[in-house]
């Protein structure tokens, strides 16, 4: 796909990058497997820290600079633009303090003698992205690998290469030598090419599960490891004792956050019979209350989505919905403005049989189901081809934990919706991918856990 910044809020082109040629690829590679063998990478993990640690710090005395651009060029508030940009520097900043500790050497009692096991960096690594968090997901893939010393080629969505010129720009200025981190603007053929070349070692993708699939089966090919971080359709479960203004309340945040374009987005809502009506009630007086417009302007509560197509096929998904049988409670259509806005959307009544059961709404439109009791709760839950993550809203913690713990996803939040952080591992199962990133699970995803036994 040619790479370009458009608009979302009026579809207005602002700028086209060229691809990157054969000989850039080329040059990228010998680079990062340069880099790989020097001292950088083999040599103490106390010279690679610190440039986490400085950008951190660039992250947020740019930050506004940066969250414009992602605004302008994804369609997210700017607020929440904001935020993402501080949740970098958060990751950047954790990894620097932390990634020594969990690189460690770990010790194994053994009878056949002192055994321990050391974290060595693998080699060049080819990573993926999406353009729904332009900061986020490049931040997640690269403060875990510089820090143990794996160079990074990364791939970002055609949808958003401002932000990937501006992230790779400040991990140069932060200085991670060349290699460390290389943008490319490649199409799908030549990512697979990387992960077949001999000097790459593994392969990140976090996207659709059309990508995933497509990266991962040319991963295996080539006997490389994967990790993915695919589609969600989360569950939002309100239980007969939750606090329901607090539920309400989160639940429209969990729907609407990022125009409702999150793989943790709350996308299924599983409400217990007792409390669905007024639930319902205050849900859709609080969508009714959104106010859509330019991204930028601070009032905005709804940004457009992040392309044309986007609204296109959410529209297609919305119309079959209801053409299987699902009732429109409210909105239901692209909104009769500019851009790429869809209108906050309610869809009930929705049975086993229609599509839309088992598919992902990427965009601002609620799915609810009513429920008797726990038990119903938890095989809707799981009749999914996802598993990312999930929330239980309910005054009975004890109640919610057994529930959480039988929920087939990676993630359950109880009382809240599901969310990051640094020190959090992320990630799910099924159709939703494997591997984990953040925390220490994500760093020990691209290293070679090396055994040493000195035999007694
Ligand atoms: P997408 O089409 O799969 O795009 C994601 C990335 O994959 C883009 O860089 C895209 O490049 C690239 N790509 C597409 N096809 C490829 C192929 N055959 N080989 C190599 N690269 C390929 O995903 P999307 O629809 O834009 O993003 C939304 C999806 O991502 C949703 O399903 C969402 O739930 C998921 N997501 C998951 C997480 C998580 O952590 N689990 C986080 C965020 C988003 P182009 O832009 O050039 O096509």
């Amino acid at each position: 796909m040619a790479y370009q910044t458009v608009n979302p809020f009026n579809n207005q082109l602002i700028k086209e990058y060229p691809n990157h040629s054969e000989a850039d690829i080329e040059a990228a590679l010998k680079q990062a497997d340069a880099l790989y063998h020097s001292e950088w990478s083999k040599g103490s993990i106390d010279k690679r820290l610190p440039v986490l640690h400085k950008l951190a710090d660039l992250l947020e005395s740019n930050q506004e600079e940066l969250a414009k651009i992602a605004s302008q060029e994804m369609g997210k508030l700017i607020e929440q633009s904001r935020g993402e940009v501080k949740l970098c520097a958060q990751i950047a900043r954790y990894y620097a303090d932390n990634a020594k500790t969990f690189l460690a050497p770990v010790k194994y009692p053994s009878e056949l003698g002192e055994a321990w096991v050391e974290h060595h960096p693998v080699g060049p690594i080819m990573v993926v992205e999406p353009w729904n968090f332009p900061y986020y997901q490049l931040m997640r893939v690269l403060a875990p690998n510089l820090a143990a010393g794996n160079p990074v080629l990364a791939k970002h969505a055609s949808i958003v290469p401002h932000c990937a010129e501006a992230f790779a720009h400040l991990v140069r200025e932060a200085g991670a030598p060349e290699g460390a981190w290389t943008n490319l603007f490649i199409s799908s053929d030549q990512v697979a090419a990387i992960i077949a070349d001999p000097r790459v070692q593994g392969a990140a993708l976090t996207g659709s599960e059309k990508a995933g699939s497509a990266v991962a089966a040319q991963a295996a090919k080539h006997i490389k490891k994967a990790t993915l971080e695919l589609g969600g359709n989360d569950v939002f479960v309100v239980l007969d004792d939750a606090d329901l203004e607090k539920a309400v309340k989160i639940g429209v945040q969990a729907r609407l956050n990022n125009a409702g374009q999150v793989c943790t987005a709350a996308k299924r809502f599983i409400l217990h019979q007792d409390i669905a009506e007024e639930f319902l009630n205050k849900f859709t007086e609080a969508f009714r209350q959104v106010k859509m417009g330019d991204p930028l302007d601070e009032s905005t509560t709804l940004g457009p989505l992040s392309s044309k197509e986007a609204l296109e096929t959410l529209s297609q998904q919305v119309s079959a919905a209801v053409q299987k049988g699902a009732k429109l409670h409210l909105g239901g259509k692209p909104a009769d403005s500019q851009g790429n806005f869809f209108e906050p959307t309610i869809l009930t009544h929705i049975t086993r049989d229609n599509p839309a059961y088992f598919e992902e709404f990427f965009g601002p439109v609620a799915q609810m189901y009513v429920v008797n009791n726990d038990e119903e709760v938890v095989r809707l839950a799981n009749d999914s081809h996802f598993g990312l993550g999930g929330a239980i809203f309910s005054r009975n913690i004890e109640r919610a934990k057994q529930m959480a713990s039988r929920i087939e996803t990676g993630m359950v939040y109880i009382n809240w919706l599901t969310d990051t952080a640094a020190e959090l591992p992320f990630g799910g199962v099924k159709r939703s991918g494997f591997g984990r990133e953040l925390s220490d699970l994500g760093i020990k995803e691209f290293v070679n856990q090396k055994l040493v036994v000195v035999r007694r």
